[in-house]
């Protein structure tokens, strides 16, 4: 559970949030120039996102059969009604999302799609619609992955399509950002997530907000067993707060779930989510054994 009485809220002023903002989405950023205390509560969410693995059916449904007998009491049951139990979601390969849904929601585990085109329909071969994923139960979507921006070309206007397209389909999207690793070096970090951030939102009301996730994922820390110190993530997080604050209010900025994403581990996931500013994990490789993952989902709270 996390509880931000005690963060200290300082926003960008007006002119770099405008500066951020591409002109379209100036029209819903809120300037503030205050400095603001507020009370929020943001349910842990761990995700696992399996990526193209793994190589067949059947040993997708045993890994999704071993990681239902290693959910603690802390995740969410079926239809749960705690708010705060850790919520669950797996994003298997497409051809696998309906059986592996059928194995793990009894747990309590929810599917998602780690991909959607925006179209509804039509003549987009080897597409798949956000109807489609929504049809066979996924409650939510990636987009904007960096494997999705680099290696397929996403940019960040096909990326918001698909965030409001997910939203208007009643799903929701976990919208990934991050900088890579010369961006890292050149000390332009919080310039790409805030200008990620600001793009891939253009159009996204304050009441949609409500059912998006981000995901911060440095590009260099993405299966490449380097991960971000806890306390540098936790800053990170704390500033894209400051981003959306200014793209809508405090609230938003308050209430929004942000997950960390790049090589998390047992080793490294109860520092990471004992931060304040860190809401659950977005992982990978880890997610592919069931172990590692039933671990991470069963992190230990401070
Ligand atoms: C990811 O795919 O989003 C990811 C973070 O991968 P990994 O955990 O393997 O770095």
């Amino acid at each position: 559970m996390k509880f931000a009485s005690a963060t200290i809220v300082t926003v960008l002023t007006a002119a770099s949030a405008n500066a951020f903002a591409p002109a379209s989405s100036i029209s819903h950023a809120r300037q503030l120039t205050s400095t603001t205390s507020l009370l929020a509560s943001r349910q842990p969410i761990m995700a696992g996102n399996w990526k193209m693995n793994p190589a067949t059916e059947e040993d997708a449904l045993a890994l999704s059969s071993a990681l239902t007998k290693l959910l603690g009491e802390e995740t969410c049951a079926i239809d749960d009604s705690d708010e705060m139990c850790t919520e669950v979601v797996i994003f298997p390969p497409h051809p696998f999302i309906s059986k592996v849904r059928d194995a793990v929601e009894e747990a309590g585990i929810t599917v998602g799609a780690q991909s959607i085109f925006f179209e509804d329909k039509g003549a987009y071969t080897g597409s798949v619609a956000a109807s489609m994923v929504k049809s066979i139960g996924c409650e939510y979507v990636l987009c904007g992955h960096s494997e999705r921006r680099t290696l397929f070309n996403d940019d960040d206007m096909a990326i918001n399509k698909k965030v409001k397209k997910v939203l208007e389909m009643g799903m929701k999207p976990i919208l990934c950002i991050g900088e890579t690793k010369e961006e890292y070096d050149l000390k332009v970090k919080n310039e790409v997530c805030a200008m990620q951030l600001s793009k891939d939102l253009v159009g996204v009301t304050k009441e949609q907000m409500k059912d998006v996730v981000i995901a911060y994922e440095p590009v260099w820390a993405i299966g490449t067993g380097l991960v971000c110190g806890a306390e540098e993530a936790n800053d990170t997080h704390a500033f894209l707060r400051t981003v959306l604050a200014n793209l809508y209010d405090d609230e938003v900025a308050q209430a929004t779930r942000i997950q960390y994403g790049g090589s998390v581990t047992p080793d490294s996931v109860d520092g990471l989510m004992a931060m304040s500013e860190i809401d659950g994990c977005l992982v990978g490789g880890a997610s592919l054994v069931a172990e590692s993952f039933g671990r991470i989902i069963n992190y230990k709270k401070e």
